[in-house]
């Protein structure tokens, strides 16, 4: 059996990797790169339009022959571990011939996004899998693992053939809501592991001061607490982690949390993976601001916005009832209550990767709201990622998913290290 990383031996984002045997290929993961050849900003939209030859030609799309939408198709299938754009966000370069499997919460968020922002990542030939239910493609024997991960419902796969064992982590960690998760398999990993192909994100990376999804929700109860005044709240709607966290810190603190119309057809969608998920109609800790945006638009057109209509909370209810409420923000939400002077008293919590607060910190210094970060990293720290091989003991750790592939020497001493480069074959 062969194994090529086709990108990520070095980099974070465009995970895609390939396992290929005597008969069979299978794709672990299509993803869109996080940053360019400057290592800068990956920029999505100047992709649109380009020709998958233009494509392969700058490095956007690696060289897999068999596996594009003009190609006689060679792959058995790919496995998609989770619905962050990193792992799937080429899919729609991929013949539709090939069959996609993917988690059930994973097929509803691609769908969501897809739906959106028109992706272009359509599921059409696909097999949902579930935790821990192996399944047979061509030479290869998969079971996937659901694993702790800030993308919901994310996948780690077991892949068997011809006598070896390869284990793909995806992204994961073990202190989130489905930290249970990780410690069940520290318990009871797969045993005999020739190979873990191992996410790290976090080596090299600040771990950041609040350590667990259950200390963010500590912490923001006790700001909603103790501060009379209306938060705002910056976070991904596909973060269900954390729009669970806020939710709980809402009820504790006796505050409403009002999300917008996307994000309420977000959890919508996904009762069907879980009843437990927080809904907008529940009651009185949610409400639904219908913000004008072009999603609102969408949901309305598709005769989707009327079923959060009892939810509804209006401009003036949020005036009147402000010190009481933790409002998600976006872009149009935040736009539009500055322009309705409702941010004065006001105090923002921004609750996603500081990577990103360059973008939005001009607009909340302009209009004088005060921030303060509070945030854990959706991939696993440096402990718990020892604690994952340690526990698994590879022959081998393949790093992965990482700009710092160097390190794993350090952190992982007593594992030999398989330093791959992108696109290079091995032979396992
Ligand atoms: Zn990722
Ligand atoms: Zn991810």
């Amino acid at each position: 059996m062969k194994l090529i990383i086709h990108r990520g031996t070095h980099e974070i984002g465009g995970s895609c990797i390939e396992l290929v045997s005597a008969n069979s290929r299978i794709l672990l993961d299509f993803g869109l790169p996080l940053v360019d050849s400057n290592n800068e900003q990956f920029d999505s939209k100047k992709i649109r339009g380009k020709s998958k030859d233009d494509l392969i030609e700058t490095g956007v799309l690696p060289r897999i022959k068999g596996l594009y939408r003009d190609e006689t198709p060679s792959f058995d299938a790919i496995l998609l571990s989770h619905p962050h754009q990193d792992h799937y966000g080429l899919l729609s370069y991929a013949n539709p011939r090939i069959p996609v499997y993917l988690s059930k919460g994973c097929r509803i968020l691609v769908e969501v996004s897809h739906f959106f922002n028109q992706t272009g990542c359509e599921l059409k030939n696909i097999e949902t899998v579930e935790d821990g239910h192996s399944f047979k493609k061509g030479d290869f024997t998969i079971t996937p693992f659901v694993v702790d991960h800030a993308g919901f419902d994310a996948l780690g796969f077991l892949v068997e053939c011809g006598g070896k064992k390869i284990y793909y982590s995806g992204d994961f960690r073990g202190h989130g809501r489905k930290s249970k998760l990780f410690f069940k398999m520290l318990r009871n990993p797969p045993e005999n592991v020739d190979y873990l192909i191992l996410e790290g994100t976090m080596i090299g990376r600040d771990e950041g001061q609040y350590g667990t999804e259950d200390g963010i929700e500590t912490k923001l109860a006790s700001l909603f607490k103790s501060e009379n005044r209306l938060f705002f709240i910056a976070c991904s709607s596909q973060n269900i982690d954390r729009i669970v966290s806020i939710y709980r810190a809402c009820k504790e603190s006796g505050r409403t949390f009002v999300i917008d119309p996307y994000t309420a057809y977000i959890l919508d969608r996904l009762k069907e993976v879980s009843e437990k998920i927080p809904q907008a109609t529940w009651g009185k800790t949610m409400k639904v601001f219908f913000v004008k945006s072009s999603h609102t638009d969408k949901l309305a057109g598709n005769k989707i916005l009327y079923k959060y209509k009892s939810a509804k909370i209006t401009y003036d209810e949020i005036r009147e009832a402000g010190n009481r409420l933790v409002v998600k923000s976006s872009y149009y939400l935040r736009e539009s209550f500055a322009r309705r002077k409702l941010m004065p008293g006001s105090k923002l919590i921004y609750s996603m990767w500081e990577g990103y607060w360059d973008k939005e910190k001009d607009f909340w210094e302009t209009n004088g709201v005060p921030f303060e970060m509070v945030h854990c990293s959706g991939h696993a720290y440096i402990s718990e990622l020892q604690a994952f091989a340690g526990a698994l003991k590879p022959k081998w750790i393949i790093p992965n998913h990482t700009f710092s592939p160097e390190k794993y020497k350090e952190y992982f001493g007593r594992h030999r290290i398989l330093q791959a480069k992108d696109g290079e074959a091995i032979t396992l």
